[in-house]
């Protein structure tokens, strides 16, 4: 690559009609930055964090006789297409929604395209925001794919039956990417409860019309993987992951005829939005006792940022998407630009971690990939 890296962009984006931060709240939701929150600092998260009880990370890794986190290879380039998103959920860790207007550029998604030409990274994995609000998703994608790549669209659904993107299933189809849906519960008002009014329906609505395309159909029958993401409503631990995935297909096989691939399970992590609502709620110390508590040494082989490395809307690079929300790139002696990357440097690198590590390690686990263990 010769081409200097341009500098960081906002893209200017005018929302999509029919976009609204609402549904039928009678005060709209806005995202932490919109309000000036003092939250919206990543700096003041990790202040906040810091003055929990809650231990180290590194030195429970320590106590129990784990080594520090390493990375063992790059096999996901995870890209951040942006904090522009159609919806403005409770919880979310990128303080994402329709009033903020960060999209990763055209220029920043050419060298991304550059780095799967040049190693053997397998996997691309989008996410967001919504994804597909980037003006480039749908080029950077049949690029990707044309390289021979596996592409994730981590799709919050909704988007699927947004004006302006209601052909969106059929290309996404027709490009056989895999899509990792968001549908923390198959009740109504537990989903619209977290995600907006009306969003279980529209959710509904979806999965339908994905399901006609092919998509959680079995592979035999020529299927595209449609993978369901649960997470908490709460401050709790997921359930089973196994045992939630059968309530699920029962629940939306018997109601609503839809059938998936795989359910997921992902532990909130104490971040952005859903540290707001933790401290709102009086429930930070008590959250972060649980995940303390509940560490579980078999997980830390597993977790994401092992083998992934993320790039935020800005072309930076970090151990994760929970990393780059609180601004920690990656270590000082690795590449933290697009521009720079080194897969080799970054295949063996030293792993920046914090309390939030807690929500990776808990329980079974958690990563974008699900349960751990
Ligand atoms: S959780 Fe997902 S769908 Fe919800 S606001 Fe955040 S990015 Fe958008
Ligand atoms: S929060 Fe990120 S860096 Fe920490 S354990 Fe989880 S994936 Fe790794």
């Amino acid at each position: 690559m010769t081409n200097p890296l341009p500098p960081p962009n906002l893209v200017r984006l005018e929302s999509p009609a029919g976009f609204t931060t609402s549904g039928r709240h009678p005060s709209p939701r806005l995202s932490l930055a919109r309000r000036a929150a003092p939250l919206a600092s990543p700096q003041e998260q990790i202040h906040l964090l810091n003055h929990t009880a809650a231990p180290e990370f590194a030195e429970v890794l320590k106590a129990r006789g784990l080594p520090p986190l390493k990375a063992s290879g790059v096999a996901v380039l995870q890209l951040n297409l942006g904090k522009l998103c159609n919806q403005t959920c409770s919880h979310c860790h990128v303080d994402a929604g329709p009033d903020r207007r960060e999209v990763m550029s055209r220029a920043h998604l050419e060298y991304a395209l550059e780095i799967l030409k040049r190693t053997e990274i397998g996997t691309v994995d989008l996410t967001g925001g919504a994804p597909e609000m980037n003006p480039h998703f749908r080029w950077f994608v049949a690029e990707a794919r044309s390289l021979g790549r596996r592409v994730i669209n981590r799709c919050n659904l909704t988007i699927l039956n947004a004006p302006g993107f209601t052909d969106l299933p059929e290309f996404l189809a027709a490009h056989q990417v895999e899509i990792v849906a968001s549908l923390p519960c198959y009740l109504e008002e537990n989903t619209d409860r977290q995600r907006g009014d009306g969003v279980f329906v529209r959710s509904i609505a979806a999965l339908k019309r994905l399901n006609a395309l092919g998509y959680g159909q079995p592979a035999e029958r020529g299927g595209l993987p449609l993978t369901l993401v649960y997470n908490p409503i709460g401050p709790t631990l997921p359930p089973s992951q196994n045992a939630l995935e059968t309530d699920y297909r029962r629940q939306l096989s018997e109601r609503f005829g839809i059938v998936f691939t795989r359910l997921f399970t992902i532990t909130n992590l104490p971040i952005s939005r859903f540290l707001e609502e933790l401290v709102r709620e009086d429930q930070l110390d008590t959250y972060m006792s649980l995940l303390v508590n509940s560490f579980n040494p078999a997980t830390v082989e597993g977790v994401m940022c092992r083998e992934t490395v993320s790039v935020s809307w800005d072309g930076r690079l970090f151990d994760c998407d929970f990393n780059q929300m609180l601004d920690l790139e990656t270590d000082s002696a690795v590449p933290r630009r697009l521009d720079e990357f080194d897969a080799e440097a970054l295949g063996s690198r030293r792993i920046v971690t914090g309390k939030h590590c807690f929500g990776c390690t808990a329980g079974a686990g958690s990563s974008c990939q699900g349960a751990l263990v």
